[in-house]
């Protein structure tokens, strides 16, 4: 970095005088400003910073040491060295007065050269050294500023991670306590069922089993979808829906543990029909997490409300439960990820702090809002949803029933899962609805048994030894022989990319283990419907 320039004041009435003086100082980076008398000294002052100040004493009007007087008594140049240049005929008195007034030195006329050089030199070095540490201390206070500023970031930082951390073991231990809580029934249902020969109780535990599993299964997807949707993976497959078919599946599904609680729900829904244009299972999924929770925070006995009404272009959905309400300091987290109210261990109602996270995510895909409400704790809660209505009306909308009287014909599987226990369930459960089942555990065996059984449905899994489940399903529907058969991937593998792949490779439909019995009905009902009508 070039140095500034450093600045000696010279002043004297006698113009040779100043030009002598500046022949004698000029060197690189000195910058020699001249004054003819005191006055004009003083302007300068104000403009520049000077390293030193040559004073001749003799001038007419302000001689020099009324000018190191003036110097003196202001701030602005009280610090500035000066050098008297003198003819030399001074007495004690007016030395002394030189002193008082700040002098620093002395220069006696006819001037030396090696001497002025050699004292002005001093000052020069010393401005030097000074604007240097000016700059270093410059510099240190920017970087001790910067140095500041960096470890209140990183502080910062580390108060979030250690914060993530401690949430993400919150959220482990929740997540383990929440897996076990429907194992053990379960496990302790085989057991039961085992031993039991009661046909009554046995058909009791098999549905707590299946009640069980269905919360397990939740669980998961409710995980897997909030990842996905912070992801942006999730796609919404909107069609025109009534708000009131959403309301009865979701009631449906929360049944269960309204049940439990021994709730009594108040429905309050118009019965002309509100259009949505909606994903009917994101919808219903939405009002079943809100009634759930309606169902989980209310003591036994409780009363809840689901009421529907139309509010500018939209419809809003509320939820209201006379349960163990929220906090004011908490209703702004609410809908956090991961956020759950510390309730006392005895209410403590299980769940992973996630569902009104989806509930937002979901809501605000569909355009909506959401928000919470409630007086305070023990005073219950409402939670609204506000979704905008479609502007169709469908003229005739196909709402198809759970059983539509579609002949029943028994089809032939071909089940491939490498997973033998997993092929047996289900092939013992198909066979058990009536179809017929051949089952095999590698790709390469399925091929052959497939060309030789020429199967109505190949249920296929898609991680399988020989072949996988793409390279069965390609080679197959090359064949003619397979243009009438249906593919099926049963995966565990439920993102939409594992979809597309699997319909990239032939298959006509895509379903996700565990399969819930009711979704694979309906699926086999429409094949079998399809393979009447093709006959
Ligand atoms: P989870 O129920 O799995 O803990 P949610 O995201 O559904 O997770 O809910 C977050 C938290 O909000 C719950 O832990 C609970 O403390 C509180 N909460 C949700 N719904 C209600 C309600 N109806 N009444 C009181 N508190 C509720």
């Amino acid at each position: 970095m070039p140095k500034k320039p450093v600045h000696f004041l010279l002043v004297d009435d006698l113009e040779e005088n100043l030009i002598s003086l500046e022949g004698l100082l000029r060197r690189d980076n000195l910058v020699l400003m001249k004054a003819r008398s005191g006055t004009e000294a003083l302007e300068l002052l104000l403009q520049y910073d000077f390293a030193l100040a040559l004073l001749d004493v003799q001038m007419p009007g302000m001689d020099g040491f009324e000018l190191a007087e003036l110097m003196r008594g202001t701030a602005r140049t009280n610090r500035i060295p000066i050098i008297f240049l003198t003819a030399g005929a001074h007495d004690r008195q007016r030395r002394f007065h030189g002193y008082e007034a700040g002098a620093v030195d002395f220069i006696y006329k006819p001037i030396e050269p090696d001497v002025l050089r050699s004292k002005t030199g001093v000052f020069y070095d010393l401005y030097r050294q000074q604007q240097e540490l000016q700059s270093q201390r410059d510099e240190l206070a920017i970087s001790s500023g910067e140095n500041q500023r960096l470890l209140g970031e990183s502080r910062s930082y580390a108060d979030q991670l250690r914060e993530a951390d401690r949430r993400k073991d919150e959220f482990l231990a929740t997540l383990a306590h929440e897996l076990r809580n429907p194992l053990a029934p379960i496990r302790n249902g085989l057991q039961i069922l085992r031993m039991s020969k009661d046909e009554t109780m046995s058909a009791n535990v098999r549905d707590m089993m299946d009640r069980q599993l269905s919360h397990l299964v939740r669980l998961i997807d409710d995980l897997l979808d909030v990842s996905r949707i912070s992801e942006g993976k999730i796609a919404l497959r909107r069609g025109l829906i009534s708000v009131q078919s959403a309301v009865d599946s979701a009631v449906e599904v929360s049944k269960p543990l309204i049940e439990a609680g021994r709730h009594h729900l108040t429905l309050d829904v118009p019965s002309a029909p509100l259009w949505l244009s909606a994903d009917p299972i994101r919808i219903a999924q939405i009002i079943s997490n809100l009634l759930n929770n309606a169902a989980k925070y209310t003591p036994q006995g409780g009363q809840l409300r689901l009421s529907v009404v139309v509010e500018g272009a939209g419809v809003s959905i509320g939820v209201t439960d006379n349960g163990i309400g929220i906090s004011p300091d908490m209703l702004p987290r609410i809908f956090d990820l991961f956020t759950q109210v510390d309730h006392r261990k005895e209410q403590a109602q299980g769940g992973l702090g996630i569902g009104l996270a989806l509930v937002k995510q979901l809501v605000a895909m569909h355009g909506g809002t959401v928000r919470a409400e409630s007086a305070g704790l023990e005073k219950g809660s409402t939670f609204t949803i506000w979704l905008p209505l479609s502007d169709q009306a469908p003229a005739d909308v196909l709402q198809e029933g759970p059983d539509d009287g579609a002949p029943a014909r028994a089809l032939e599987f071909l089940v491939i899962d490498d997973n033998v226990p997993s092929a047996q369930t289900t092939g013992l459960m198909l066979e058990m609805i009536g179809h017929k089942v051949t089952i095999a555990h590698d790709g390469l065996a399925a091929v052959e048994l497939a060309k030789k059984i020429h199967p109505d449905v190949m249920l296929l899994d898609i991680g399988l030894p020989g072949l996988n489940g793409y390279e069965v399903c390609k080679k197959l529907k090359a064949m003619p022989d397979f243009t009438g058969t249906v593919f099926i991937a049963q995966t565990g593998w439920g993102q939409e990319s594992d979809k597309k792949q699997a319909f990239e490779a032939g298959f006509d439909h895509h379903i996700v283990k565990p399969i819930s019995f009711q979704e694979f009905s309906g699926l086999l009902r429409g094949i079998q419907r399809a393979k009447a009508d093709a006959r």
